[in-house]
């Protein structure tokens, strides 16, 4: 018997190491987060994440025609109005509520989730107007606009206290309660959100989020909160950002027995295309980091790789 364990025969080739590999990424894993703008043919380039668009509806549809027939199943919408003003985040003809219609009539097996927050709405880009509870009673009205229209899952992702509970109430007062709500019950106060802010427009006039976002310190917290948030009834939970929060994500999977969705933020894209040198060679950065996602216990994820992660397993089959 040898005297120490041989390991290097599981990767001596790659037949080898797919027989002794633990995770493995799939096309279901993945929500395609989408950022809408009004108008037409509109498909305008975010400079601090190359390769993310804003779309206008019809452009949006064109790209998940592509991105449908290799397996995207769920899409997470935006909307950066043109016109700020609380008020537009639950106008029954709101872009998002619009998109919403078009998407599921096109794509009626597509899960389509609904960012439910008024940050780029607010004319002070934060998500609450003031108070706390006044802030519920607008978010529920939001999500029920966003039901209302035929979202599958609305995701609130202001932290303010007791919004999934308001958004429960309101949306069961109006024989909508089978909607679903994946709640972002761990969201930090992180440094990685800066260019999603550029995306969204949103980024606070003055101050900042650690008011109501999670201090990135606090591990206890974050499973306070997402319990919190399962009492009051969301499906689901969201811990956002993901990478620096891995162990966020396996005590959550760990702790409670539902689905976790991780969230890929806008700053650990930029951080993979830089230190890849672009888009086109992230390949192996890209795979590297969203496995690690998967592997830490997210069930699903978030991520602006969808498009070429998705290109990626379909060239893999
Ligand atoms: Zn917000």
């Amino acid at each position: 018997m040898s005297e120490f364990k041989r390991f290097r025969c599981r990767r001596a080739d790659e037949a080898a190491r797919l027989k002794h590999r633990e995770t493995f990424l799939s096309a279901a894993d993945f929500i395609w987060p989408v950022f809408l703008v009004e108008g037409k043919g509109i498909a305008q380039a975010v400079p601090a994440m190359p390769g993310v668009f804003r779309y206008s509806a019809d452009t949006a549809l064109k790209e998940l025609g592509k991105l449908v027939p290799k397996g995207l199943r769920s899409v997470l919408l935006f909307g950066v109005p043109k016109k700020k003003g609380v008020e537009q985040a639950y106008r029954r003809d709101g872009i998002v509520q619009k998109a919403i219609g078009l998407i599921k009539k096109r794509f009626p097996a597509v899960e389509v989730i609904s960012d439910v927050c008024i940050c780029s709405y607010n004319p002070t880009g934060h998500c609450h107007i003031g108070d706390n509870d006044r802030t519920c009673a607008v978010l529920a009205e939001v999500a029920l606009s966003h039901a209302a229209a035929g979202a599958d899952c609305v995701a609130p992702s202001d932290m303010m206290d007791g919004r999934v509970f308001h958004i429960k109430k309101r949306l069961r007062e109006h024989d909508l309660g089978r909607v679903r709500i994946m709640s972002y019950a761990a969201k930090f106060a992180s440094g990685f959100y800066g260019p999603f802010r550029d995306a969204a427009d949103c980024a606070p006039e003055s101050g900042d989020r650690k008011s109501y976002q999670m201090d990135p310190a606090n591990r206890d917290e974050a499973m306070e909160e997402i319990r919190a948030d399962l009492d009051e009834g969301a499906e689901s939970i969201i811990i956002k950002p993901a990478l620096s929060y891995l162990d966020i994500i396996c005590r959550a999977k760990q702790n409670f027995s539902r689905p976790v969705v991780a969230y890929n933020v806008s700053g650990e894209y930029a951080m993979v295309l830089a230190l890849s040198g672009g888009l086109k060679k992230s390949a192996h950065l890209m795979e590297e980091t969203l496995i690690s996602i998967k592997r830490a216990g997210a069930d699903r994820i978030i991520s602006y790789f969808v498009p070429a992660v998705l290109e990626m397993l379909s060239e893999k089959k």
